[in-house]
């Protein structure tokens, strides 16, 4: 099934960790999460960074390693090649909740990231004017410290416990708002964002599209269409 990206003026896309399993990104959360040797949802969460910061980055730093070898796959490829063939009154968004920045290392250009970045490193003073850097160091054996404040340095993600950031919260609202073509790609389509966001979709009129290796689980009737499948061999076909 092919989908004819010239008759959207709005598209939206929503990715989650299934685009990218084929790039050998372990997921840290769900069935086949390998971070089960870690309680992530403890080991990974905010209040870490006050007693025990070097727990963040036992697990975080793991997942930067990971990313070292870690290469954009045929469906990160895909949604970047789109992105470049839009006409200039067609609009694309790309919100995804992973943090491994494949997506921009494909090529896609308006990618809002949910959850953050792992390849950068901030400051967990939110008032130290410290901008975050690209980082590729694990951090296995030291917490790092700020060089400004003295502060614990922190991977530049969402942590558990942790909302959203306003920004690309706002970003992908107003994506939303106008948006014909919805699709939700190697996430969840029962349980938020996803299940947020398609109502949103629905409400503006456009077209629903649900792309998972699993079902919905409940069928969440606001995605009018599903389709069943690896990302990486399903995008290609159907962009
Ligand atoms: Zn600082």
């Amino acid at each position: 099934m092919k989908i004819n990206i010239k008759n959207y003026k709005q598209i939206v896309v929503l990715t989650g960790a299934g685009i990218s399993a084929a790039s050998g990104i372990r997921t840290y959360r769900g069935e086949n999460g390998v971070w089960q040797e870690f309680d992530v949802g403890q080991h990974g969460r905010v209040d870490r960074l006050k007693d025990n910061p070097q727990q963040i980055w036992t697990l975080f730093g793991a997942l930067r390693a990971q990313l070292k070898s870690a290469m954009p796959n045929q469906a990160h490829l895909a949604l970047a090649a789109l992105e470049q063939n839009l006409r200039p009154d067609q609009q694309f968004t790309l919100i995804t909740q992973n943090v491994d920045g494949l997506h921009q290392r494909a090529g896609s250009v308006n990618v809002v990231e949910l959850h953050g970045n792992i390849r950068y490193t901030k400051c967990a003073n939110a008032a130290c004017d410290l901008a975050p850097f690209t980082d590729e160091n694990t951090y296995a054996d030291a917490v790092p410290r700020c060089s400004k404040c003295g502060d614990v340095l922190r991977p530049d993600i969402v942590l558990f416990g942790e909302m959203i950031p306003a920004l690309p919260g706002w970003q992908a609202k107003r994506a939303l708002r106008e948006c014909d073509l919805f699709m939700a790609i190697g996430t969840s389509g029962s349980v938020a964002p996803a299940s947020n966001f398609v109502r949103s979709a629905e409400y503006a009129g456009a077209r629903t599209i649900y792309i998972n290796l699993d079902p919905m689980e409940p069928r969440n009737p606001a995605f009018k269409e599903e389709y069943l499948g690896k990302a990486e061999e399903l995008l290609p076909a159907m962009l």
